[in-house]
């Protein structure tokens, strides 16, 4: 029988990166990725970050399930948070699955890959879960990356701050960096494969190097000297990194981004709440005022510098004037795109548990619009404040004969600080670096004139 695998990836760059990592390794099984209809073995890589993502997740296995019931040969996997968090209930839950493994142990995928293909005496079926509370020593595997022009790169996984909110540090355990030297040869095969940039994942990126020995010559690996190192490597590339802890963002980091040559002038620091109180209760570690801090001194530092946070309406016990802190800090700071969400109750997390003081839903449905709409507004005004700039874009696709741009080709890529711009051009190619004068700003993208 022909090995056909689909993954469907939920969630965050990190879920895609394992994702690919998983495709890579089932590759050395004779798997091939293939189309949904096509596979005959499924996996979904889930999120739990939210119920919604958990639902979904859910119902593709429901749909996965029917198919099973025609082709009883198909095999079904759930991997990723919500296997590491719901653990054998799932096989309970859903008789038609095969194989539940965390996001602790997808290099010990080829043995229990093994399990599941042997033949049993009796010829029953082989049901297997796999979860595993430490993780399994990272082994040297292809990875089968999506085409294009950014490849992702983890540094880093798990957290140690545990927001009350938050199950990260449940499903993804405490942080573990990897290798100064795989992180730079995985860095280095990138850029031999002719991906542009390169982006670099970690819960909390500035954390990197905390659990590494010194290095031979006395040194401790940190989150500014990996970057200066990968600004070393030779080749045609940018590289990007994402999530920034306010806090826990360094002096030396903003400097070596100042003066690197290929990191881009971008940051994501997440606030999720305007107000002291409210930041008290979900055990972040920092107030307003330290935020405050942290972003004018980036500012202050880097030029044209991108700052995009992320922020929960109606987390448990939030009072209306303490949801408008939030929309006065996102005017106020000038952030320029914020990612939002309506508080969602996570299973094992201290706020899950706050249930006398969960916002009702018709009130966190309104606070969110009114979140969207402030965002809105401030990322108009962050493009209106580019026009006449000049950015350095990555082209990453073209439109052929745009029509609302009256039959034109359109080039699509993203300034260093990470704004969409498009612009005319007969001639520029996906991977293409080409400077544009900026000329107009839209809610979410700017267009622009190549400058010769
Ligand atoms: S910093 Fe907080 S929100 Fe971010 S992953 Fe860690 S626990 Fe979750």
């Amino acid at each position: 029988m022909e090995k056909k695998v689909y993954i469907e990836t939920l969630g965050c760059q990190m879920n895609k990166s394992d994702s690919e990592r998983i495709l890579g390794i089932l590759s050395h099984f004779g798997y091939e990725a293939e189309e949904e209809n096509e596979a005959n073995f499924y996996i979904i890589n889930t999120c739990s970050i939210r119920k919604l993502s958990e639902d979904k997740a859910y119902s593709k296995l429901g749909v996965w399930g029917g198919i099973k019931k025609t082709r009883p040969d198909v095999k079904i996997a759930i991997c990723g948070c919500v296997a590491q968090q719901e653990k054998e209930g799932l096989l309970k839950k859903f008789p038609y699955l095969d194989l539940v493994f965390g996001t602790h142990n997808i290099y010990e995928l080829p043995e229990l890959i093994e399990e599941l293909e042997k033949p049993t005496p009796e010829g029953e079926r082989v049901r297997i879960c796999a979860i595993r509370d430490k993780a399994v020593a990272e082994k040297e595997f292809n990875i089968i990356r999506s085409k294009g022009i950014n490849a992702w790169l983890p540094i880093m996984e798990g957290c140690n701050n545990f927001c009350t909110y938050c199950v990260v540090p449940h499903t993804r355990g405490r942080e573990r960096s990897r290798d100064v030297e795989t992180v730079i040869a995985e860095a280095k095969k990138i850029i031999s494969e002719g991906f542009r940039e390169i982006t670099l994942l970690g819960q909390n990126v500035d954390s990197y190097g905390k659990d590494l020995p010194e290095d031979k010559n006395g040194v401790k690996p940190n989150f500014a000297k990996l970057l200066a190192e990968l600004d070393k490597l030779e080749g045609n590339f940018r590289i990007r990194f994402t999530t920034s802890y306010p806090t826990d963002i360094t002096d030396e980091v903003i400097e070596t981004v100042k003066n690197a040559k290929r990191i881009c002038e971008c940051f994501h620091i997440p606030m999720q709440s305007g107000n002291d109180r409210v930041l008290k209760m979900m055990n972040r570690r920092y107030n307003r005022a330290q935020y405050s801090e942290i972003v004018n001194k980036v500012r202050r530092e880097i030029k044209d510098v991108t700052i995009t946070s992320d922020f929960i309406a109606g987390f448990p016990s939030e009072t209306e004037e303490e949801f408008q802190d939030t929309i006065s800090a996102i005017n106020e700071l000038g952030l320029d795109y914020s990612n939002t969400a309506a508080y969602s109750p996570r299973p094992n997390t201290p706020a899950g548990k706050m249930t006398d003081k969960f916002i009702p839903n018709d009130i966190k449905k309104r606070r969110l619009a009114e979140l969207n709409d402030t965002v809105k507004k401030a990322s108009l005004n962050s493009n209106t404040r580019d026009i006449g700039k000049t950015f350095e874009v990555l082209v990453e696709k073209i439109k052929e004969n745009d029509d609302k741009n009256g039959n034109v080709r359109i080039a699509e890529g993203r300034s260093r600080n990470n704004k969409v711009v498009h612009f005319k051009s007969e001639t520029a190619q996906p991977g293409d670096f080409i400077n544009v004068e900026i000329k107009e700003a839209l809610v979410w993208c700017l267009k622009g004139e190549e400058t010769k």
